[in-house]
């Protein structure tokens, strides 16, 4: 079970009354996105789906998931035998709303088929914008997933980098998360030397030298709620290291920095992506930076509000954003700094970061 989701029915319920196109009505929604119907119902089976209105909260799933079903409080509890999509159609009925960003195409004109007495429309992203304000149980299962993160960094830095292959340091991740009954978030990033010019790098046989950037991005899911953080260090002394590593990681800092300190709520996502890429531009690095500055993070890994230069976004106060500046040196070497934060009010309300900025020498 995920979460406390006592509320968050009565939440979308209110949104209905703009959740249409053009911010029109709906009667009810038909949820079938297995991460929103968990987040709404605690469910964590294979098959299941919500239809939400001012009268009705009903869950359905199969004979298989009956008597975990019924554990489910607060949903009326409907087992569904025979085809699946008939059988959500044929309980429909007014103007319901479904999560068209979701579903095929092919599956949307076949619920539209056999809903005979329901009017379907495209309300996709519906449970995504309830899900972007964080309650504070999620903020608390957020913050134990980010401890867990932290003690993991604290742990690799004591071991050492230099010597050890990409691919022995993400195994030794990943199997300390499950041993500590987590698993993670995403596959983790572990990039070194050259490998740290691209974003995405999956860790391979290179053996990490010495002289070298290491970038570390990674989190766990613990409990329902990820985690994520991304710190990139240096192998060997001062001495060994090359300027132009040395460089992009203080310009990539201060992005981090100025990121950090233009996050609060109601400012809009793509302008807390300038203040920080604007610093990496100044300092003639604006091609080195291909991606957004950050992101939301909860039950999923990326999820809304955006930070980047085409977002549509304003941050809400109980959001929780990653703030991920990276400069990328295609053949030659690479940086990322991320943290991740509770947007208040007034500015960053929390950072579930707690692994030291400066460069570190490992
Ligand atoms: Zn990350
Ligand atoms: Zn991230």
């Amino acid at each position: 079970m995920t979460g406390s989701p006592s509320g968050r029915a009565d939440r979308l319920v209110a949104a209905l009354a703009t959740a249409g196109p053009d911010e029109t009505p709906l009667d009810a929604l038909l949820v079938t996105n297995l991460v929103n119907v968990e987040y709404l119902t605690g469910f964590t089976g294979t098959n299941g789906a919500c239809i939400v209105s001012g009268e009705r909260r009903m869950f359905l799933t199969d004979f298989r998931y009956a008597e975990r079903a019924s554990e489910i409080e607060g949903w009326d509890v409907e087992i569904v035998s025979g085809q699946w999509l008939e059988g959500l159609a044929s309980r429909l009925s007014g103007r319901t709303g479904f999560e068209d960003d979701q579903v095929t195409v092919r599956t949307a004109n076949q619920i539209r088929e056999a809903a005979d007495a329901a009017e379907m429309v495209e309300a996709g992203g519906q449970v995504e914008r309830l899900r972007r304000v964080k309650d504070s149980d999620e903020i608390e299962r957020i913050a134990e997933a980010a401890r867990m993160t932290d003690e993991l960094y604290r742990l690799l830095l004591d071991d050492g980098l230099a010597g050890r292959t990409e691919a022995e340091v993400d195994g030794w991740l990943t199997g300390w998360m499950r041993e500590q009954g987590a698993e993670p978030s995403f596959p983790p990033i572990v990039a070194s030397g050259p490998n740290g010019a691209s974003p995405h790098a999956e860790p391979g046989p290179r053996e990490i030298g010495t002289g070298e950037m290491v970038t570390i991005d990674m989190g766990v899911r613990l409990d329902g709620y990820c985690s994520d953080c991304t710190r990139t260090f240096a192998t060997g002394g001062e001495a060994h290291l090359d300027s132009l590593s040395r460089e992009i990681y203080e310009v990539t800092l201060r992005a981090n920095e100025a990121g950090l300190a233009a996050i609060r709520a109601g400012e809009a996502g793509s302008a807390i992506d300038e203040v920080a890429r604007a610093i990496i531009r100044e300092a003639g690095y604006g091609g080195n930076f291909g991606h957004g500055l950050g992101h939301g993070v909860g039950v999923e890994i990326h999820e809304a509000p955006r930070l980047g230069p085409s977002s549509q976004d304003v941050l809400m106060a109980g959001e929780v954003v990653t703030d991920e500046p990276g400069i990328y040196i295609s053949g030659a070497t690479g940086v990322r700094i991320e943290d991740m934060v509770l947007v208040g009010e007034e500015g960053v309300a929390r950072n579930f970061c707690s692994i030291p900025k400066q460069l570190t020498f490992v």
